[in-house]
């Protein structure tokens, strides 16, 4: 047996720790060991090799995604499956041994070929990743066929130019249509959520089986190009999720029948079972290489455009919100704070004298503090709904939805109390460092209030700290600035 690392190769189980990592290498072995059996029983139509070899696409895929120490027990453990398998399809002990090794020494040949072993790379996103899986598809499995030519040669007999053509398309077909489906199909497993909403790929999967249904249960008419369009849909609308689904109940469709006599490859005259499948193989991959492209092009897209409009709300220096994805939030949580009959409350921020501070510590310095005291900022607004904000040059603004007065002076006084203990120098105040005013306004949303006029009564609250002196906290009331003006906001506490 070989593995990939001679220190591995000498303590294969050594990565193994506990029982779920011992299930996460058995799972993989298991289902190697099954479609090894499955490929060999039901496809060597009287020779000794199979005609589709899906077992290493299926294992190349997992270790890909797996991390790097779980990489030579599943291999190591996948050699033990093959073994099994070989025996249970009638192979003596050394010939089961030899294949086995072979498929080993693929598997390993492509891991360093591919250089993405357990870094959860992700292959079909990344043209370039693509390319080389495509040369890996064709150059590691020219090496096994080789060898397994020579070997079965030596021990059988068999015709080495045979065994070759045979066992290099398997494998080679077997790797280009199984493995992006398979990479796939685990990543949406592991991350535990597709990229499009159940019903959608069910209604794609019911899509494509139908298709598929009608193109190969029927000799009469050669409609394989009819899938495209369908596959094409899958990928639109479903995204990765649809476009591997539907792959995977083509793949199953289009080999069941035709392996049971029907469809539009026995419409070639004179062609032997092993051509059919040969030619099966070369339409499922150019579906596979027709349809993920489209599909990983669609999701860059539709992760760029999210990056986009997280970039677009993101003030740069502090990566809190800024005033766009603040002003968004604010009418979204207006309406449903109101909906839900909830308070809301709002603290604008503004730090003391700043413009001191920049002019004595320096620019940089100042941006560095801005730094600072977003991280406390941040911390505040904790809860799932909160929103801190960058409201412009040294002023923020807190949204707490689901918060009374009360709630929100905690608020502040912690805000208080964390920009006190970044303990940021600052000659030009009487506390000798960084301190911040804090106006505060809470209200019960409702239609008759105005929600840009509670953002200019937190703000009155602010003037109204600063001019008490600063490192403070005011309340100001709606109510009484709509009635009286920003003079008569309410004094509520002081620090
Ligand atoms: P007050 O206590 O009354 O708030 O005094 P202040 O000096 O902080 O008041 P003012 O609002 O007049 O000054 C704000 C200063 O903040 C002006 C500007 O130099 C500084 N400032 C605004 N944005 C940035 C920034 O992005 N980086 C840095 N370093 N300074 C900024
Ligand atoms: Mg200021
Ligand atoms: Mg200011």
């Amino acid at each position: 047996m070989t593995t990939s690392a001679p220190s591995a190769a000498a303590q294969p189980f050594a990565g193994l720790t506990d029982p779920k990592e011992w299930a996460r290498a058995i799972v993989p072995a298991l289902v190697f060991g099954l479609a090894a059996f499955g490929g060999i029983e039901l496809t060597r139509f009287g020779g000794r090799i199979a005609a589709i070899w899906p077992a290493n696409g299926i294992l190349l895929a997992v270790l890909m995604l797996g991390r790097p120490r779980a990489i030579s027990p599943v291999i190591g453990l996948a050699f033990a499956a093959n073994v099994i398998s070989n025996l249970c399809t009638g192979d003596h002990l050394p010939a089961s041994v030899f294949l086995a090794s072979c498929n080993t020494l693929e598997i390993v040949a492509s891991l360093l070929l591919l250089r993405v072993a357990g870094q959860g790379e992700w292959m079909i996103e990344n043209p370039q990743h693509m390319l080389r899986f495509g040369l890996v598809c064709l150059a590691a499995p020219i090496g096994s066929s080789a060898l397994a030519a020579v070997g079965l040669n030596y021990m059988t007999g068999a015709w080495a130019p045979d065994v070759f053509a045979n066992w290099f398309a398997a494998d080679a077909l077997g790797y280009a249509v199984v493995t992006p489906i398979a990479l796939v199909l685990l990543r949406q497993f592991r991350q535990r959520r597709g990229d499009a909403g159940p019903l959608k790929t069910a209604l794609v999967i019911a899509l494509v089986l139908a298709a598929s249904i009608l193109v190969f249960s029927q000799n009469r008419y050669p409609l394989l190009f009819a899938v495209f369009p369908i596959l094409i849909v899958a990928g639109f609308t479903a995204s990765f999720t649809g476009a591997a689904a539907g792959l995977l109940v083509l793949a199953g469709v289009s080999v069941g029948f035709t392996m049971g006599g029907h469809g539009p490859f026995h419409l070639i005259p004179g062609a032997s079972p092993q051509e059919r499948i040969i030619v099966l193989q070369v339409f499922l991959f150019a579906a596979v290489i027709t349809v993920f492209p489209v599909a990983g092009i669609l999701a860059q897209r539709t992760r760029m455009e999210a990056k986009l409009v997280d970039l677009a709300g993101t003030d740069a220096l502090t990566g809190l919100a800024n005033r766009v994805r603040f002003s968004l939030a604010f009418s979204s949580l207006w309406s449903h704070t109101q909906r839900e009959r909830a308070p809301l409350s709002v603290l604008m921020l503004d730090i003391d004298f700043f413009k001191q501070f920049n002019d004595r510590y320096g620019h940089l310095a100042g941006d560095h503090c801005l730094e600072k005291v977003a991280t406390v900022l941040a911390d505040a607004a904790r809860r799932p709904l909160d929103l801190a904000a960058r409201y412009g040059g040294e002023e923020f603004v807190i949204l707490l939805p689901h918060t009374p007065l009360e709630g929100a002076m905690r608020v502040a006084d912690a805000i208080h109390r964390g920009i006190e203990s970044l303990g940021i120098e600052h000659s030009g105040s009487s506390h000798g460092h960084v301190t911040v005013s804090i106006g505060v306004c809470a209200v019960q949303p409702t239609a008759e209030l105005n929600a840009e006029r509670v953002l200019q009564t937190a703000d009155a609250g602010l003037y109204e700290a600063k001019r008490n002196g600063r490192a403070r906290t005011e309340v100001a009331t709606y109510d009484l600035l709509e009635a009286t003006g920003t003079d008569n906001v309410v004094e509520f506490s002081r620090r």
